[in-house]
């Protein structure tokens, strides 16, 4: 069983769209994905739509949130929410919310480019985005590209755009406390994602993950591209020690990363336990045989 719980589709700022994304999965061999597009459920449909036999899909959404840092600071951190009811007035509202803050947050940053000479047009750029979807800063690093200022978004990211570079600018993200109580009264299951991702900033103290578990946190992302070993290894110990359970996934985004899917994979024992945690029946993971019992 190959099951990956963390991948991004056009619905946000990956590069398949969820039709090409299922087809993508079933051919890498993968029995499980997981469609997590950030702050967002408007992949599910054509997922669902589009799945191969013999390939489950788990819906999901990865929520763009803040958390103390356990020290006397803040840190972004995202949160991996599966298997929610996507009716739920608390998260489409604050994806809602969300979804307009990512595009000014964007617009700010592109006119802070434009303003130091950088050859984008601010406007140009935010009349681009795809309406109504979570555009993120792969967008721009996009159009960094397009523009010939930089050859990749890896660069954009390098020079420009990572979270202490010369053009970033905050955005107001969910509290995380108040994202894992909308997943679970959601009926869904919340996972922290990439906890140990240093290479992305500050992160979050292992402290603060064992508060958010007494408050409903299920478990945590340890197998992740971004994380070094000796982090893998910590973040198991500490899952352990707190009951929570432990998923691996590659946070696929077609090319707008180097990973691939299926690069990281969680054990079935982890997906079983997020499926019987799942409160809401009307959300189970679905295949193409009975994609419409819904
Ligand atoms: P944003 O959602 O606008 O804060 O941008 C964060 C997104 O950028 C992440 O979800 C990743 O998709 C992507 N990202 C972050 N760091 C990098 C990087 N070094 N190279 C490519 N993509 C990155
Ligand atoms: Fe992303
Ligand atoms: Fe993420
Ligand atoms: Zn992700």
């Amino acid at each position: 069983m190959r099951i990956d719980l963390h991948a991004h589709s056009t619905a946000s700022d990956g590069t398949d769209t969820p039709a090409e994304l299922v087809a993508t999965a079933a051919a890498a061999g993968i029995d499980v994905l997981a469609l997590t597009d950030h702050d967002t459920t408007a992949g599910w449909a054509d997922a669902v739509d589009a799945l191969p036999v013999g390939l489950r899909l788990i819906r999901g959404a990865e929520f763009s949130c803040i958390a103390p840092d356990g020290r006397d600071a803040h840190v972004s951190v995202h949160l991996l929410g599966y298997l929610f009811d996507p009716t739920s007035q608390a998260i489409i509202a604050e994806q809602a919310r969300l979804r307009t803050e990512r595009r000014m947050r964007l617009l700010a940053m592109a006119q802070r480019m434009a303003a130091d000479g950088f050859p984008v047009d601010p406007d140009e750029f935010l009349a681009g985005l795809p309406p109504e979807s979570p555009a993120g800063r792969p967008h721009l690093a996009r159009a960094l590209m397009s523009a010939g200022v930089v050859g990749s978004v890896d660069e954009a990211f390098r020079r420009f755009l990572h979270n202490r570079g010369p053009y970033y600018t905050g955005r107001v993200d969910t509290d995380v406390h108040a994202a894992i109580r909308m997943v679970r009264a959601a009926g869904g299951v919340a996972v922290l994602a990439h906890a140990a991702a240093r290479r992305r900033g500050p992160v979050i103290d292992h402290s603060v993950i064992a508060e958010l578990a007494a408050e409903g946190l299920a478990g945590v992302e340890v197998d992740h591209p971004d994380h070094a070993d000796d982090d893998r290894a910590a973040l198991r110990d500490l899952a352990g020690a707190l009951g929570l359970l432990v998923t691996g996934s590659s946070d696929y985004h077609g090319t707008n990363k180097t990973v691939s899917l299926g690069q990281e994979t969680t054990e079935p024992e982890a997906l079983e336990q997020i499926e019987e945690l799942a409160a809401s029946g009307r959300v189970a993971a679905v295949t193409a045989d009975r994609r419409r019992v819904r």
